[in-house]
Order: structure tokens, then sequence, then C-alpha cells
């Protein structure tokens, strides 16, 4: 009797505990199933998103300069090196300029707005948009980056912040929160999640020298193309969010 019991009662228990095994397992694989659609969807959402870069000034305007250094330059070669990294995880970039040439048309006053506003119109034609600059300043101990959005718009700020967390990895901020501007013509025309990125300042030595050193330009680029997928991925997942 004794041996009936003990042989039918652990058995059982092993079933018991062997089906308990086996429903985490496939819950399990059910969650990671789930999380791995999920993660897969949001990056395709936001691959499908159009990046507009922007680098700052061109052709007959050099941007800020410090001898043979010239901003339109380095901006030029940053946002080349965003592109191509980008492109490469699967994201469609436009440049409003891939070239050293300005978007202004001919030498006539009103250059600089006509150059802004083309600027702007290649950039309402995507989802988001950086537009690169270096800063400059009398005072010349004044350094690192600084990221602009428009006041009042919130998709702007969570994208300058995006790209600040980044941008920490690899660069000194010369101010760590997303700065407003009320009335900067590119954020303030812009119809889309709009920032401008000052890389750092021309003007200081330590930035001016890791500017003009490729391996930093390229490392910036990665940075911030890193903090654009990061906001665009976050805003895929809230839409999944809602549709699901
Ligand atoms: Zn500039």
């Amino acid at each position: 009797m004794g041996r009936f019991t003990m042989a039918v009662f652990v058995p059982k228990r092993y079933l018991f505990l062997s089906g308990l095994l086996i429903l985490h397992i496939v819950l399990g694989i059910m969650a990671l199933d789930y999380w791995i659609m999920y993660r897969e969807e949001r990056k395709v959402l936001a691959t499908g998103a159009q990046v507009i870069l922007d680098p700052g000034h061109g052709g007959v305007d050099p941007g800020a300069l410090s001898g043979e250094v010239k901003e339109k330059d380095i901006v030029l070669d940053v946002v080349q090196r965003m592109s191509h990294y980008l492109e490469e995880q699967g994201y469609s970039v436009v440049l409003t300029r891939d070239a050293d040439v300005d978007l202004g048309g001919e030498l006539a006053p009103g250059r600089h707005r006509r150059d802004l506003q083309a600027r702007v119109r290649v950039i309402n034609q995507g989802q988001v948009a950086v537009s690169v600059h270096c800063n400059t300043i009398e005072d010349s101990s004044q350094r690192g980056a600084v990221v602009f959005y428009q006041k009042g718009s919130e998709a702007g700020k969570q994208l300058a912040a995006a790209l600040l967390g980044e941008l920490n990895k690899v660069q000194l901020l010369n101010d760590n929160r997303p700065l407003p501007r009320e009335n900067l013509f590119l954020l303030r025309t812009s119809r889309i999640p709009t920032v401008i990125v000052e890389l750092g300042f021309l003007s200081n030595q330590e930035d001016r020298q890791k500017l003009m050193e490729p391996g930093f330009r390229q490392q910036l680029a990665e940075a911030l193309s890193r903090g654009i997928i990061n906001y665009l991925e976050q805003n895929a997942l809230s839409s999944t969010t809602r549709w699901l």
C-alpha cells in the first residue's frame, strides 16, 4: 500500500512541475516573440521616416571662421558622415546641400533670407530635421555643444534631448539642456520636429582642434545619428502603442 501511494504520488508531482515548466517556457517564448515583433515593427516604422540634414551656410557664406577653418566645411563633412551612417541603418536621408554651395541665389539683398527659405522648403518635406552648425564667440573659454529647438515645440524639445543624450558621450556640452529659441527663422518656420546643433566653438582652441580631426567628426556624426534614431524609435513606439 505504502509503495503504491509513493509510486502514484511522485510521478504526479513531477507531472505537475514539468507542466508548469512547459507553461513557463511557452509563455516565455510567446513574450520573446512579441517583444521581437514589437521591436522590429518599431524599427520599420522608424526607418520609414525621411531624415533631413541641413549643413549650415555654404558657398559665399563661410559661417564662423577661425583662420583657414570654416564652419561651412566642417558641418558639410559631419552631415555627409551622418548621411552615410543613417543610410546604412536603413533610413532615407535628404541633404539641403551636398556641396560647397549656398541656396540663396544671386548676391543681392535678401540672399540670406532666401537661403534659409530654400532650406525650410526642403526640411518641410521630411519627418525630422537637424541643422548642423559651429559656434563662435568673443569669450574663447566657451566650448562644447548646444542644441536649440523652437520654444513651445514638445517634439523639438524631445529631439534636442535625444541628440544631447548621445552627443554627451563624445563631446563636452556647453549646456546639457535643450535650449528653447523663439525667433530663429529655420526653427520658427519649420513644420516638422527640427533642431539646430552647434557642434562646438571655433573660437575655442580645444574645440577647434577637435573639429579639425576627421575621427572626431565621425564620432560626432555617429552620435547625432544615434540621437535621431533614438528619437524616431521612441516616437514609432508611441504610435505603435496607440495602434495596439
Ligand atoms: Zn552657423
